[in-house]
């Protein structure tokens, strides 16, 4: 105990009152996510204020074997940025890091801290005629560490990528307080093997990362979007590869939104009204975006022309403003607040070719509603990806002691389906502390070896985000791949 308090003292003397965060009270921000999830209370809270504070905090505890937590804006959705229940892991928060460090709109890049908020940084961009593409319902809140923690994608992947495709350049703390400072701005580079690729999605159990080179695209001068009704998920795909072949590579999204979305979103916002004369049993959400001359109007209205005749569209809602715009997409926003005030749900974030959506929502809805009649399947997502939420609510009989028990077996049953289309259970969010059974339980002997063999070699002594991605404790040594002699 009084090793403990020494030690946060010296951090205090360190970082200064306001750079730990040792009350309880002042704590409870950094306990709960967005979902309001929570765990237990951490041993305290760094606020670093640069990457030299984050090495020195990291050095420390990596001396003293204290577990640490990276923390962004914690809006992931897989527990990963909360700290555990046993009060001893410290939370190392990167909200002070927030500053835009440099912009290139020729080289089409800008230089961040990790703890700038994506939204941020992407009116940083706009100031320079550019725009950082990635386009999420949190952006007001996480910060570009996350998202590249979390390899994120959002509403934009299917024109630009997920972050994967949008950094160049990363400054990260190791587990044991070095700083690997590899800032380039080069849009090509192939010297050996890509270092920096093993951080985007590494869920900060590799290291902290500090500061980023992003790729910026050109500033659409011009988008439009329409909010269609369609008969079927089979008429949503359709359109989609229609739609793909028509609009010239400007589509940017293309959401699926199933009927039950739209009243939760006009439950969760009061000013949205029914967007069109008819229910649809299934809604596209989608948008076209370019610059220079281009006719986007023409453009879209040739696609709903052609897709109003063959049947996959039934009506629609086309925005001829932004503030149009922004209603249309409401919405999609709204519709997540519906969705979080029904209370505990089975949230998922899947993946299946795109080709098989139909087949696999067909599938999978037949097989939880055999097994849970009365639960509430809510399945929608950025169909454009092959990327679905395919959430479940829980029947308003089943007892709050038992729904997280109900929702495991559906979870499962799920996921065994998901397994026969080939898709991944984890399209986005990660796996985090949620998602780690079923991850490990479908690694083969030769992944687990290679997976278990990065985070040594990272991490030895386990100390970095432990018990996300792969289970708590120092990872076992990996057996060398290629037995070099
Ligand atoms: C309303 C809503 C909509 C969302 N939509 C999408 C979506 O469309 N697509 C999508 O991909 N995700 C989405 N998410 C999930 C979430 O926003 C992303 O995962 C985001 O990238 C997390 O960023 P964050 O800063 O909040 O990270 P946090 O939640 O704080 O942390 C997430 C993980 O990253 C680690 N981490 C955080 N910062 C760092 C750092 N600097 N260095 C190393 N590790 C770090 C944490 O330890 C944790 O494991 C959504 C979430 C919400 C609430």
């Amino acid at each position: 105990m009084t090793e403990t308090h020494t030690f946060l003292d010296q951090l205090t003397s360190l970082l200064g009152e306001h750079g730990l965060v040792r009350k309880p009270d002042a704590m409870a921000r950094y306990i709960r996510d967005w979902a309001g999830d929570t765990l237990g209370t951490p041993l305290a809270v760094a606020r670093p204020a640069n990457t030299e504070e984050v090495a020195e905090v990291v050095k420390r505890c990596y001396e003293q074997g204290i577990a640490m937590t990276p923390q962004g804006g914690h809006s992931g959705l897989v527990a990963g940025a909360l700290p555990d229940a046993n009060g001893q892991e410290l939370v190392i928060s990167l909200e002070r890091l927030n500053s835009v460090r440099a912009i290139d709109p020729v080289n089409f890049t800008i230089t961040v801290d990790a703890g700038c908020i994506l939204e941020n940084v992407k009116l940083a961009a706009f100031d320079h005629d550019c725009d950082f593409p990635l386009s999420l319902g949190a952006q007001g809140s996480c910060q570009i560490g996350g998202n590249i923690a979390t390899n994120a994608g959002g509403l934009n992947v299917l024109r630009y990528g997920m972050m994967r495709e949008l950094v160049l350049g990363l400054e990260v703390v190791l587990p044991d307080g070095r700083v690997w400072e590899s800032l380039n701005a080069l849009h090509k580079d192939n010297r050996g093997y890509d270092l920096q690729q093993l951080f985007l999605g590494s869920e900060g159990t590799l290291g902290i990362v500090t500061g980023a080179v992003l790729k910026l695209a050109t500033r659409p001068t011009q988008n439009r979007t329409a909010l269609l009704g369609l008969p079927s998920v089979q008429a949503v795909i359709d359109l989609y590869g229609l739609a793909r072949r028509e609009c010239c590579d400007l589509l940017t999204a293309f959401e699926l939104i199933p009927r039950r979305c739209i009243e939760l979103a006009i439950e969760a916002t009061s000013e949205l009204r029914d967007p069109m004369e008819d229910a649809y049993p299934w809604y596209v959400l989608m948008e076209v975006a370019a610059t220079g001359p281009v006719d986007l109007g023409s453009m879209l209205e040739a696609l709903l022309e052609t897709g109003m005749a063959r049947e996959l569209v039934l009506d629609g809602a086309l925005a001829s403003s932004d503030t149009q715009s922004a209603q249309l997409w409401q919405f999609r926003e709204s519709m997540l607040e519906g969705q979080r005030r029904r209370g505990e749900h089975l949230r998922t974030d899947i993946s299946v070719p795109i080709s098989a959506i139909p087949d696999f929502v067909a599938r999978a809805s037949e097989v939880v509603m055999a097994a849970s009649p009365a639960c509430e399947i809510i399945a929608y997502g950025h169909v454009g990806d092959g990327n679905l939420h395919f959430n479940i609510l829980p029947p308003t009989t089943v007892a709050d002691s038992d729904k997280k028990a109900h929702l495991h077996d559906l979870e499962e049953l799920l996921f065994e389906v998901l397994d026969d289309f080939h898709g991944s259970i984890s399209a986005e969010h990660g796996i985090g502390r949620t998602k780690q059974a079923p991850y490990l339980a479908r690694l083969s002997p030769i992944e687990r070896e290679m997976v278990s063999g990065v985070k040594a070699l990272f991490d030895p002594k386990g100390l970095m985000n432990p018990g996300r991605i792969l289970p708590a404790g120092p990872p076992q040594q990996a057996k060398a791949m290629i037995n070099i002699p």
